[in-house]
């Protein structure tokens, strides 16, 4: 085992109102009191069941040396190993991991892939190092969590500033620890080492999917008079708007950290993706108007998919959300104050613990290829995706309606009894 590595179940502090951890204590709280679970399950289930913090020296390119503090938090085994992204990003603290871990629990129940939750991070922003020290941090963070992660332990994927390349590092380092290759580590890896087709675009695919029948329940058409909002660009907002707009709605807005763009008749998604690909965000294209990002949220559209960061939708713009339908594509945008603003509204808000599970859908499906060294096609995965997706779209919206619930507690609670059941039927060791 290596050093540097503080293995210690948390118990549940409090965390401070209005961040991500506080966000989502909160949802579990209405579940539990929903189930009506017992003080010592519910204390459990907000708790992480281990967490390891490690410091990661670089030596930087220019032979001087930087350090960064790295998080892997295990919410929850009670279903099977944990699973859950690594986050590359300036602000990861531990108790947001925290939070993100939970909700991978959650996401894993409701869709019922046999995972329980996790998440990782490293207090650094990669675009202000090269490639190489990236590969070092990279590969160093791997050997410190290395202890805790494993295909039938914990399996990392990307998340936030993180990417199929990261994959194939931890991979690597992971084998080159063990002796052999061992594909089922992480997933969201590269096709050619053992990566699902269509894994790249399954988070957004399952946006769309679950976003189109929202829709059509509060029945609007899947046609160009529905219009639709993203915010955010990268690895889920992008897809997510270009299959919206290959559905046939019209995105009239799109956004990224550095800014905005709006444009009623609709933006050329494909024209767009290619002015990305070449200047790195979508400002200064041609086919739109500058947009502040921030207003993005409140213009009159259809569908608003904030697919970027959480805590984006407050107390403050809640009120001013036009949409009548938000799908929370990133993880934790809606705070409760906003969520409730939204309810009382009318807006019907698809939460993120199904909205954006298709991610972690197809890394299930890479999981079980890789473990069986058995692929199948893009067509396959795509399908058995819009499956899962819509299957746990009705299971939500139908227990929402017959509880009488929104679907955020809905598809909470749902969850939260699947892992509680399965932590009961297991019994308390010793
Ligand atoms: P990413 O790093 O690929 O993209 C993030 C995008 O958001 C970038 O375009 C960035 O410029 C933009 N952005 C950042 N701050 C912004 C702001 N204040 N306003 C507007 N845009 C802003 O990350 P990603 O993988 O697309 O993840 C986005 C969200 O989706 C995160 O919350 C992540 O946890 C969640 N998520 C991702 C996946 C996945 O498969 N990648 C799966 C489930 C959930």
């Amino acid at each position: 085992m290596t050093t540097a590595l503080t293995i210690a179940p948390i118990l549940a502090a409090p965390a401070p109102a209005g961040t991500p951890l506080d966000d989502a204590r909160a949802q579990l709280t209405e579940a539990a009191q929903f189930l009506g679970l017992s003080d010592g399950l519910h204390r459990l289930l907000a708790t992480p069941r281990r967490e390891v913090t490690v410091s990661i020296p670089l030596r930087r390119d220019d032979g001087s040396q930087d350090l960064f503090i790295g998080h892997r938090v295990q919410h929850n085994f009670s279903r099977g190993p944990a699973k859950g992204g690594i986050r590359y990003a300036p602000n990861v603290d531990l108790d947001e991991v925290r939070a993100l871990a939970m909700w991978m629990t959650w996401k894993c129940a409701l869709l019922d892939v046999p995972y329980g939750g996790a998440k990782g991070g490293v207090r650094i922003d990669p675009r202000n190092y090269s490639a190489n020290e990236l590969e070092r941090v990279t590969r160093r963070f791997t050997s410190e969590i290395l202890p805790v992660i494993g295909p039938e332990q914990d399996i990392p994927a990307p998340d936030i500033g993180t990417d199929e390349k990261t994959m194939a590092w931890m991979m690597d380092t992971y084998s080159v620890a063990r002796g052999h290759t061992v594909l089922g580590v992480v997933t969201g890896k590269p096709i050619a080492l053992g990566g699902s087709l269509g894994r790249a675009t399954s988070t957004s695919r399952g946006v769309v999917d679950v976003a189109l029948a929202a829709l059509a329940s509060r029945g609007l058409p899947i046609a160009s008079s529905t219009t639709a909002a993203v915010q955010g660009f990268g690895k889920v907002g992008r897809g997510a708007a270009r299959f919206l707009a290959d559905a046939g709605l019209t995105v009239t807005a799109v956004s990224d950290q550095y800014g905005g763009l709006v444009s009623t008749g609709g933006i050329d998604i494909p024209a767009l993706e290619r002015h990305v690909d070449l200047t790195g965000s979508v400002v200064g294209f041609e086919g739109a108007d500058p947009l502040d990002g921030a207003e993005l949220l409140e213009l009159d559209v259809d569908l608003l998919v904030p697919a970027a960061v959480e805590g984006v939708l407050t107390a403050e713009n809640a009120p001013c959300v036009q949409a009548k339908v938000v799908v929370e594509g990133a993880n934790g945008p809606t705070t409760p104050e906003a969520d409730s603003i939204m309810r009382e509204n009318d807006i019907l808000v698809v939460p993120d613990i199904l909205a954006n599970a298709g991610g972690v859908v197809v890394s299930y499906f890479e999981w079980v290829q890789a473990n069986q060294a058995y692929w199948w096609t893009e067509a396959e995965v795509e399908a058995r995706l819009k499956e899962r997706m819509i299957g746990a779209w009705e299971q939500v919206s139908r227990y929402a309606g017959s509880k009488g619930l929104t679907l955020r507690t809905a598809a909470t609670a749902l969850a939260v009894e699947r892992v509680a059941e399965a932590h009961t039927l297991r019994g308390l060791y010793p």
